[in-house]
């Protein structure tokens, strides 16, 4: 037989590195970290192996353990000491993550990213204050509105999210990341910052953040579970990929620099599209869960830990990620 084509020519171990179409470097890593306010102590996540909710008063080391391993990019999670329904705290200028963000930058290296978002300081859980939802008179007449059912106040929710985003540069944030998919979240954050400022501080925006089971671990870590009800009136249905392609066309048009997509390892696919239709950097979340569940199945010897983190974060970048967030990227790289 006339074999012409053998691409086993290619895999052999001295040009296999050549040949490589896709690599992995610290920098292309964000490790989030849990600020908490209601802690004097690290509190281990349960869930999340290596993961702790850390004190303001270990902000810094925990910061600096990260810097340690190569990775230059945090993104920054708060627990606040109180909440209420419209989430307060979360723009106090004394807020635990504006507290944490100006002990980061004057005392570190680290490009300090923000989690813009109102769940963790509601005491609902959801992200954004409430109203009641708006239903046709067939629903009523169906007698399913025995019940009002409540659903964040989008436009409500825009007012808070201009002055999150606003004391989060303030206290000398690097770049805000708005993931709770309200509507209009992006143009309207975007002309805050400005007017404030702050033309200078990019947006990272959640813009295909679809409503997944794979977020249980991080609601652990975050404490902030939905008191009821989920969030599918805001984040998008996992059946839907046509969706994403519109949502990310409307953070493009409201000025959004860097398109993330979340979780990462289920929507390889909108990764994909999302990178061969637009021109922006795009980043991907390797959720809590995605993390979660390799370290189960290592813990029971079933997976090898290192080797299949790599390969996940490998096939994301396959897929067409710029920038990868994950609670793998002080683990990984350390070792590259
Ligand atoms: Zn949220």
């Amino acid at each position: 037989m006339d074999l012409t084509h053998r691409p086993r020519r290619l895999r052999q171990d001295r040009v296999r590195d050549l040949v490589s179409e896709t690599s992995l470097e610290p920098a292309d890593l964000i490790a989030p970290v849990f600020v908490d306010a209601t802690t004097d102590e690290r509190i281990p996540i349960e869930s999340m192996p290596g993961h702790d909710r850390v004190p303001i008063d270990g902000i810094v080391a925990r910061v600096e353990e990260v810097l340690e391993t190569g990775v230059e990019a945090v993104m920054l999670f708060g627990i606040p000491e109180s909440k209420d329904p419209e989430g307060s705290r979360a723009w106090a200028d004394d807020g635990v993550v504006q507290e944490a963000v100006r002990r980061i930058t004057s005392k570190t290296d680290a490009y300090v990213i923000t989690d813009v978002c109102l769940c963790e300081y509601t005491d609902h859980g959801h992200c954004g204050p409430l109203e009641e939802e708006l239903r046709s008179e067939d629903a009523l007449e169906d007698g399913a509105a025995c019940e009002p059912t409540m659903t964040v106040d989008n436009d409500a929710t825009l007012a808070a999210l201009e002055k999150i985003a606003t004391s989060h540069a303030r206290a000398g944030a690097d770049m805000v990341a708005p993931s709770g998919m309200i509507d209009g979240m992006v143009g309207t954050i975007r002309s805050a910052l400005d007017e404030a400022g702050f033309e200078h501080v990019p947006i990272m925006s959640y813009a295909a953040k679809y409503e997944s089971a794979f977020y249980g671990p991080f609601r652990d870590a975050a404490d902030g579970a939905p008191a009821f009800g989920n969030r599918r009136h805001y984040q998008m249905d996992p059946a839907n990929a046509r969706e994403a392609v519109r949502e990310v066309r409307l953070d493009a048009e409201q000025g959004a620099d860097v398109m993330m997509i979340k979780p990462a390892l289920p929507y390889l696919d909108i990764i994909s599209t999302v990178r061969s239709e637009f021109d922006h950097p795009v980043a991907a979340y390797n959720v809590s869960g995605e993390y979660a569940m390799l370290q189960a199945a290592a813990e029971k010897g079933w997976l090898e830990l290192e080797a299949v983190a790599t390969e996940s974060l490998l096939s994301i970048k396959r897929a067409g990620a710029d920038i990868i967030v994950t609670y793998f990227a002080e683990d990984v790289a350390q070792r590259l």
